[in-house]
């Protein structure tokens, strides 16, 4: 069953956005319009307004989440300079740039949630066809492709192909693709871990 089924999905965001910015001012403002943003330019407009949180995401060690059964993403709260160690507001945000990624990487899950497939897995065409067809748009280079298992002796091992994105770099796309200069320094100290361990 599908949670925010307003006729319009014009009227659904502008609510929706209201609401963001009810609860966090500037940075809710941020979260709504950078993803309208991403629909138009990297998903032909096609995903519908979902609710944005700013928050923890249910697993702490993540730094967004897509859930697809409220169609909810949440951003991790943490990403904001809540510590106030700079003073000039939004533009000086300490991981904003890392945001951005976080959010793009939670609207491949959102589209891939919607159209039915395996929205939580990193590993399948939906997700792989997605990273190929983002990447040159921002300026990135990637050869995904679904790793299969293959039985080695007693266990079973991912066997990737030569040239092809690891695993890892799967399930943390686009953050590890991302030369090391994209990220302020700030940021990678702060949140390396993390990045690492998406
Ligand atoms: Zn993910």
């Amino acid at each position: 069953m599908s949670k925010h089924t307003a006729p319009n999905p014009h009227a659904a965001f502008d609510t929706l956005r209201a609401a963001g910015v009810i609860m966090w001012g500037d940075y809710g403002a941020w979260a709504y319009d950078t993803w309208a943003s991403y629909n138009a330019t990297y998903f032909d407009g096609a995903l519908e307004p979902p609710g944005i949180l700013w928050g923890l995401a249910p697993n702490n060690r993540k730094l967004g989440n897509y859930d697809t059964e409220f169609q909810i993403i949440t951003l991790y709260s943490g990403l904001l300079d809540t510590e106030q160690t700079n003073l000039w507001g939004l533009d000086a945000w300490l991981a904003r740039d890392l945001a951005r990624d976080v959010l793009l990487h939670a609207m491949i899950h959102q589209k891939a949630g919607t159209s039915g497939c395996n929205y939580r897995s990193h590993n399948n065409e939906e997700w792989v066809n997605e990273v190929n067809r983002i990447a040159p748009l921002i300026g990135l280079r990637a050869n995904a492709q679904v790793i299969p298992q293959m039985r080695k002796g007693q266990s079973l091992i991912w066997v990737t192909k030569e040239g092809g994105m690891r695993r890892r770099e799967l399930s943390g796309w686009p953050m590890l693709s991302r030369p090391e200069e994209h990220y302020n320094p700030v940021t990678w100290k702060r949140f390396g871990e993390m990045i690492q361990g998406e």
